[in-house]
């Protein structure tokens, strides 16, 4: 099989167009391929005059490779390639005993899915604890949040099934490049994402198809012997204390915490427990820290939400193009003159501003889009790097004290029933309360009160947005305007903590894996995903060297 690069057509086209370009271009008579796959698909805005697609394809010939050399071989932009689908170690007929017991995945986000996924396809039978529900008794209570203010502490749009990614953007973006990742789009597309995600240069599935799938992969884990537990929290864990550095999982308590069981608490006997409890398990950061779990602080980012119309945006990205193509997207990072890096993240095209509190009495946005992406309003957020000697006090938990502070006084500002204190650019530039909106509307779906955001961070932060914002306008032309709806707090965009994990991917406790976002090894969904599989990996490893072989 070859890869062909660095095809461009131009902005309409057909797939069968690409055929013919291809076929043409490399002398490939049709009868001769066996298999014709798109790779790789991207679009090149440089020229704004002559906006292109650029794409990679696979060839798979009927002639034998010794005539594909001869053709292909230093031919410019092709190369072989081979493709090997992932395969997960077996343990045969694993059961339970005296000794070895089935493992505890914690979190059903991103890396604890796919963590289970792998482990259940091993035969290891894991159970999945998720404080938060399902995600269809979820969507419920997360959209009366939006509608009344009434949150529910464990299941909103931080916890729950899916974790953190299901109502996002699902931009599948990384910047890693592992070979896990097809595993990850192949599960993904199995459970009913677009097959183009596999090619798209920037992937993105929209919270609506997110829902859907998180329930198809829950129930191919059910149907290969895994196990999830909703409304089931981590309060504690128990393991063997030893003066030697084995200090050993022995099984955790939990607790359940909705209907008719509230509150009661139980022991699950284990050998091992995969962390993945995403950035906002607050109250189990502080758990694991009494239990003298190691970790660090380490730096992460706030800031706000910033809305442009897309139409703006399209523009400034595609020129002349902008009606032909698909909602426009943007990246950008600046420094400012107090040495601070200022970016972009989380951009959601044709969009919505989300309310993402997990705590009451604190209030934090995000943004997420639908599939079509074909709201009105570009979002994103503006993130100020902020180092672990910025927040005062000595406890490793002082990150998530100091993002609870911006979090209670966002919470303040917009009237305390978690509307979003709302400011437009111009007007938090010259510190003043806006008193009404321009051509921006925001889309935050609780509602939105004006308000000084000023107010909401300290000094170097408030500078820091300003001038970033300022500086960006000269990457993307109206990006300062006046107008632009700036909401906040955006708190929640990596952990304050890291738990670091030794060569065996243990913590200080033998049989505690920290994974994913909340142990600082992702940054996104893909990156949680990866981790949680790579965590799986080194799992079925100390199954089968150290527990099974007893
Ligand atoms: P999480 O997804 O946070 O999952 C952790 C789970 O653990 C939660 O469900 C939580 O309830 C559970 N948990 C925590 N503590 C306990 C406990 N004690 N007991 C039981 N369960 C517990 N990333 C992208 O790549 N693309 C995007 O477009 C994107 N958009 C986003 C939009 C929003 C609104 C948000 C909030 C995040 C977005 N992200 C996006 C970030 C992405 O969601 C996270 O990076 C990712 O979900 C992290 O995965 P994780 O599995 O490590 O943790």
């Amino acid at each position: 099989m070859i890869r062909i690069n660095n095809i461009k057509m131009p902005v309409k086209h057909s797939e069968n167009d690409l055929k013919k370009t291809v076929y043409k271009l490399y002398k490939i008579n049709e009868n001769e391929v066996k298999s014709f796959e798109i790779a790789g698909q991207a679009i090149d805005a440089r020229k704004k005059d002559n906006v292109v697609f650029v794409y990679a394809v696979d060839i798979s010939f009927k002639f034998d490779e010794e005539t594909e050399k001869k053709r292909f071989e230093n031919v410019k932009n092709v190369r072989k390639i081979e493709k090997n689908p992932y395969s997960t170690k077996k343990i045969e007929n694993f059961t339970e005993n005296e000794n070895v017991k089935r493992p505890v995945i914690v979190g059903s986000g991103p890396a604890g899915i796919f963590a289970g996924l792998v482990l259940t396809e091993a035969g290891l039978k894991p159970i999945i604890i998720e404080q938060g529900k399902n995600v269809d008794e979820r969507e419920k209570d997360v959209y009366n949040f939006f509608k009344t203010g009434n949150l529910d502490k464990y299941s909103n749009v931080q916890f729950g099934e899916g974790g953190a990614g299901t109502f996002s953007d699902g931009k599948l973006n990384t910047n890693t490049n592992n070979f896990r990742i097809q595993k990850v789009y192949d599960e993904l597309i199995l459970a009913g994402a677009d097959p183009k995600i596999n090619y798209m240069s920037k992937p993105h599935i929209g919270t609506d198809k997110l829902i859907e799938i998180m329930r198809k992969i829950r129930h191919k884990i059910e149907s290969l012997g895994g196990e999830y537990r909703f409304n089931t929290k981590l309060t504690k864990i128990n393991y063997e204390k030893s003066d030697s550095k084995n200090n050993k999982i022995k099984s955790i308590l939990v607790e359940n915490v909705e209907n008719s069981d509230k509150n009661k608490i139980y022991e699950i006997p284990t050998n091992i427990v995969i962390l993945a409890i995403g950035h906002s398990a607050r109250e189990t950061f502080f758990m694991l820290n009494e239990e003298n779990v190691t970790m660090e602080r380490k730096t992460f980012s706030v800031g706000v939400r910033i809305e442009h119309l897309q139409s703006m945006i399209n523009y400034s990205q595609y020129g002349k193009f902008a009606d032909k193509l698909p909602a426009a997207e943007y990246k950008l990072n600046v420094k400012t003159s107090n040495g601070r890096g200022v970016y972009t993240f989380c951009m959601c095209p044709g969009g919505v501003v989300v309310p993402s509190s997990s705590e009451e009495g604190r209030l934090v946005v995000n943004g997420m889009s639908y599939s079509q992406r074909d709201l009105e309003n570009a979002n994103s957020a503006i993130l100020v790097n902020v180092f672990p000697e910025d927040f005062p006090g000595e406890s490793v938990l002082a990150g998530v004290e100091f993002q609870r502070k911006l979090e209670e006084k966002a919470f303040e500002l917009g009237g305390k029933d978690y509307k979003a204190p709302i400011q437009l650019f111009g007007d938090f530039v010259n510190n003043k309360i806006s008193t009404k909106l321009g051509k921006v509307k925001p889309s935050y779906l609780a509602g939105y009160k004006f308000a000084n955001l000023n107010e909401i961070f300290p000094q170097f932060i408030n500078d820091s947005i300003k001038e970033g914002i300022t500086l960006m306008d000269k990457k993307i032309k109206g990006f300062a305007n006046d107008d632009a709806i700036l909401s906040g707090v955006e708190s929640r965009s990596s952990s304050p903590v890291k738990i670091p994990r030794n060569e065996r991917f243990f913590s200080n406790i033998e049989g505690l894996m920290p994974c994913g976002e909340g142990a600082g090894y992702a940054g996104g969904i893909m990156s949680a995903a990866v981790d949680g599989i790579k965590c799986a990996e080194y799992v079925i490893e100390y199954y089968q060297n150290n527990l099974c072989r007893q």
